[in-house]
């Protein structure tokens, strides 16, 4: 039995970040991931891999109608070689993280196994070479999150997020059409690539709109901007996946009738599920709906055991794991009594769809049910100079203020450069700035973070 001071379930988000606060502090961590490399799911097959994808299609996109910025001749795409680019990224980005770890010899190790609690500090590994178990002072579960395979017949026909995002993905050629189940944000940035790359897509979403757990305004008008080429069925409820003779056929039934579609492939994007390490309930850490429950300051209810990042399922995105990661560190090093907190109500969250959209914060739903009173402003990209030399004016940048403080306390942004303003917003939504702070700052021009303070200005 080997004994250490921290110990990591996964080596992703969640967990890396605290192992590297720790072991800077002198600590010394253990991390386990089944995958045996450090980053979790979000270099394996989500954010890194899918927006490397991504931004390659953004500038075909543009290519497409070049006469209108005085250029000529469209670029030619090449899928294999797109992925190639995406797999490229991926293995930097390994080396990179190999890197890391090798500054820490002493203090970080990083072992391929699966971990499972045995009791409230000690952690089963099995590896290729046997059974481990360690002894750990403080135990931090961050095993993530996977892909919801629903009991529908002919699931396990379906492509998932996987097939398109993992190093040297099985998907290497583009189909001529594919049906996406399930209208949530990895549908949809799938949908909007594959859509622009020239293949047929369909959506099939079983709820009344589109992004269902966001914003019913956001849903709306980001469903308004998609590229219309992409069909999005709604309240369309998927029955079974069968194979054809050329394709898959999808039975839903819709407005009380059954129907099918015929495509090349169909895509299974319904959501994630947390990942709960076996053990965990045997020695009594509490649970609910598949989630690992956590205060605050990332505690479960053994105030020596964290579960920072997806497994809890408060945000389930990387930098917010990294945020709660960093948290377990800060309350591990002040011996397990609370000195920092996690603000779930600051992250930011963005789908890159195209155009994209990003939002944080209280949004006029929550602001409703909590009986908070809103006063919001927007600022449209139609006035915008770097919109409009894009020629992508269509979107805005929109503010909420708490009435009684004038602090802003959510915003929205879709279209041009969403993913990068909502960075400014949410720093102003985490330090409570107010509609003076804002409207006083001078936001660079010609840039579109312009609208920030603009927006702001008009409530002055
Ligand atoms: P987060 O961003 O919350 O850290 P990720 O899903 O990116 O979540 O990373 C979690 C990592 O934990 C993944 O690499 C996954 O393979 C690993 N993992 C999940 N369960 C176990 C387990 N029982 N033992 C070891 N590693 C695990």
């Amino acid at each position: 039995m080997t004994q250490i001071d921290v110990i990591t379930i996964g080596a992703g988000g969640g967990a890396y970040p605290a192992a590297f606060r720790l072991a800077k502090a002198g600590k010394k961590v253990i991390m386990i991931d089944t995958k045996g490399v450090m980053s979790g799911n979000c270099l394996a097959e989500g954010c890194v891999p899918s927006k490397a994808l991504r931004e390659v299609t953004g500038i075909y996109k543009q290519s497409r109608f070049p006469e209108k910025f005085g250029l000529s001749g469209a670029l030619k795409f090449s899928y294999k070689q797109m992925v190639s680019h995406k797999d490229y990224v991926q293995d930097i980005r390994y080396n990179q993280h190999q890197k890391e770890l090798e500054e820490f010899p002493d203090n970080i190790q990083l072992i391929k196994g699966k971990a499972s609690l045995v009791d409230s500090h000690k952690v089963s590994v099995e590896t290729e070479s046997g059974n481990k178990i360690f002894l750990a002072q403080q135990i931090i579960i961050a095993s993530g999150a996977d892909i919801v395979m629903p009991p529908i017949k002919g699931a396990e026909l379906c492509i998932t997020s996987r097939d398109v995002y993992a190093l040297h993905p099985n998907l290497s050629e583009l189909p001529k059409s594919l049906t996406i189940i399930g209208g949530g944000y990895i549908g949809l940035e799938t949908a909007s690539i594959f859509c622009e790359l020239g293949v047929k897509v369909t959506v099939i979403e079983m709820m009344d709109r589109i992004l269902p757990t966001m914003e019913p305004r956001l849903s709306e008008e980001l469903q308004r901007m998609l590229n219309p080429n992409i069909k999005i069925i709604l309240n369309a409820k998927v029955e079974e996946v069968n194979k054809a003779a050329s394709g898959f056929d999808l039975s839903f039934v819709h407005s009380n009738q059954k129907k099918t579609i015929n495509s090349e492939l169909v895509m299974m994007a319904i959501g994630r599920h947390p990942v709960i390490p076996e053990g965990i309930t045997e020695i009594g850490i509490k649970t609910e709906k598949g989630r690992i429950l956590v205060n605050n300051a990332l505690q479960t209810n053994f105030s020596h055991i964290y579960a920072p990042g997806d497994v809890n399922g408060r945000s389930m995105l990387f930098h917010s794991a990294v945020r709660q990661s960093l948290v377990v560190a800060n309350n591990i090093l002040a011996g397990n009594v609370p000195i920092d907190y996690m603000n779930f109500e600051a992250v930011p969250a963005t789908v890159f769809t195209f155009p994209e959209m990003a939002f944080v914060g209280v949004l006029p739903s929550a602001a409703k049910e909590r009986g908070i009173s809103l006063i919001e402003t927007a600022y449209s990209f139609k006035g915008d100079s770097r919109a409009q030399i894009y020629d992508e004016r269509e979107g805005e940048i929109r503010e909420f203020f708490d009435k009684d403080t004038m602090k802003l306390i959510g915003a929205w942004v879709i279209g041009i450069d969403a993913a990068n303003l909502i960075g400014e917003l949410g720093l102003a939504v985490q330090q409570g700035l107010t509609v003076f702070d804002l409207a006083r700052y001078a936001d660079q021009h010609p840039m579109a973070s312009e609208g920030i303070s603009k927006a702001a200005r008009k409530l002055m």
